[in-house]
């Protein structure tokens, strides 16, 4: 089977090719957190209630501002527009970690409507 017909794959090439993935729109959001423009609509996260889009690493830095990390916790995205707060045991293993608490950033059932359109930009061909 050859020709590679599993999307999946191609797409995150294509992904990587078409870095452009600025909004369809004419004026790019500015983030709530930093005022910056957010210029890579897959990366940016809707916050909670807002459609706002917000850096990714805005919503890491406000995180380890509300929550109390120990030394060996990080702050990492676990998916499904949540966070977690991960408590590393060793370092050098990174495979042994343990999920203190879990932030529900993004409302998943929700349907983003920037992003939305951002992703059927990329697929077009
Ligand atoms: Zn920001």
């Amino acid at each position: 089977m050859a020709g590679g017909g599993k999307r999946g794959g191609n797409w995150k090439r294509n992904r990587k090719k078409h870095s452009k993935n600025a909004f369809p729109g004419k004026e790019m959001p500015k983030c709530p957190y930093c005022g910056q423009n957010v210029r890579d609509v897959l990366t940016a996260i809707a916050v909670e209630s807002s459609d706002v889009p917000v850096h990714f690493d805005c919503v890491i830095k406000k995180i380890a501002e509300t929550e109390e990390l120990d030394a060996k916790d990080k702050i990492c995205y676990l998916g499904k527009g949540s966070f977690g707060i991960v408590h590393f045991k060793n370092p050098s293993d990174p495979a042994k970690f343990t999920i203190k608490k879990r932030i529900q950033i993004e409302d998943e059932k929700k349907e983003i409507s920037w992003r939305k359109a951002s992703v059927k930009r990329v697929s077009f061909k």
